[in-house]
């Protein structure tokens, strides 16, 4: 590792910036914009390849420019990269703290460039800034972020580089600094091979983030109902079978509930398709309330809905149904009435159809009844 050359591995690390910034600008161009922190991610990327160009410099280039400047935008790219974080999980950017942060960074530093030189001191004063606020955004993640893959990701590589700084600090307290940066060494390897690794799989994790939530974004738009937000047809259908199919590998019970809104045409006839909707969505959302986390509300179709309710029995499904009837007769403006058919899984060689067909004829037995109730079949 010692063979190795600084300026290469950073020559590398810049080559792959390049890329990774032109995949961020194109995925903000091209993404939903409501899919925030791609433009900070992306001026993160762009300014720590400025920061690589300037490392790669060194010596050819006055010492202001190319240390001053280059660590400074060391961690303008980090303080970019945590915006970057916070905007994508709707959280304001701080500019003011991450100003002084930056500002008290660059006299640290000119300070042990020009008064006071001291490459000792100068990676002191970076390290210890580049620590802070990759733990600010690791903290940050982990408190405020999804827990999903690529987050993980990114919670990893900042925990690993933070890691690698802490040994930086403690190598450098030690007199294992060197003279300055691109000298090959051990621990300079280490830390430069470990910066390269770390903005790209940073930028890298980035862009997975994104995708990962514009990917979950669209399995919704697919699976549910946009006025109510009830699964759509399609998506019930699918969890119906995987509810079935469970309920016949362990025998668990299963019922299924059909319910339709009462005379519903009356009220869309009385005050209009915008009230009819905000009906709907008012039922779906008393209906989803009185139901457990395994339960599922979909809409059938039209002012139809289903509901799945695994491992329930008959007379726990009566209870739900009795429960919603009870949520929408509160005297909301909004309230409405309804009739249900219930059915319940009958073991053996009982289908999804034969179910529905089942609940749909309870169903049709509570509207000729006179509607406002539950029958079961
Ligand atoms: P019943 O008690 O027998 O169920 O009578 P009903 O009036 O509820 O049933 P019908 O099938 O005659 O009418 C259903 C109405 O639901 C007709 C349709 O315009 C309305 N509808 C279906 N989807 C929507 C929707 O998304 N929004 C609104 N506002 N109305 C809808
Ligand atoms: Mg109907
Ligand atoms: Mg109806």
């Amino acid at each position: 590792m010692n063979s190795l050359d600084p300026r290469s591995l950073i020559a590398m690390g810049a080559l792959m910036t390049v890329l990774m910034t032109a995949i961020l600008v194109l995925l903000r161009r091209h993404y939903p914009p409501h899919i925030r922190g791609l433009g900070d991610w992306a001026a993160a990327s762009s300014v720590w390849l400025l920061a690589s160009f300037l490392f790669g410099c060194r010596g050819q280039l006055p010492a202001s420019w190319a240390m001053v400047l280059a660590n400074s935008l060391l961690l303008q790219g980090a303080i970019f990269y945590c915006m970057g974080c916070r905007r994508f999980y709707g959280h304001v950017r701080q500019w003011r703290l991450w100003a002084a942060v930056l500002l008290a960074e660059t006299l640290a530093f000119s300070w042990f460039t020009y008064a006071r030189p001291s490459f000792g001191m100068q990676l002191v004063v970076i390290t210890a800034s580049m620590l802070g606020t990759y733990g600010a955004t690791l903290y940050f993640l982990l408190r405020h972020g999804d827990r999903r893959l690529p987050q993980h990701l990114v919670e990893l590589v900042l925990g690993l580089h933070m890691a690698v700084l802490v040994l930086r600090l403690v190598t450098a307290s030690a007199g294992h600094s060197g003279d300055n940066l691109l000298q090959p060494s051990l621990y300079q390897n280490l830390y430069v091979g470990s910066y390269v690794l770390t903005v790209l799989l940073l930028t890298v994790g980035a862009v997975l983030m994104a995708s990962d939530r514009l990917t979950r974004e669209m399995e919704y738009l697919a699976s549910h109902d946009p006025l109510t937000q009830a699964l759509n047809r399609r998506a019930l259908a699918q969890r119906g079978a995987q509810e079935l199919s469970r309920s016949q590998r362990h025998g668990h019970a299963l019922a299924l509930m059909m319910i339709d809104l009462d005379h519903f045409k009356q009220v869309n006839d009385h005050h209009g398709h915008l009230h009819g909707d905000a009906v709907l969505q008012h039922f779906a959302r008393q209906a989803k309330a009185q139901l457990r986390r395994a339960d599922t509300l979909g809409r059938w179709g039209g002012e139809e809905f289903m509901v799945l309710l695994p491992e329930t029995n008959q007379a726990q499904a009566q209870a739900t149904a009795a429960r919603i009837h009870a949520a929408l007769a509160q005297g909301h403006a909004l309230d409405c009435q309804l009739s249900i058919g219930l059915a319940t899984w009958q073991a053996g060689e009982d289908s999804l159809d034969a179910m529905i067909a089942r609940a749909d004829a309870a169903l049709y037995q509570a509207k000729e009844q006179g509607r406002n109730r539950t029958c079961t079949l």
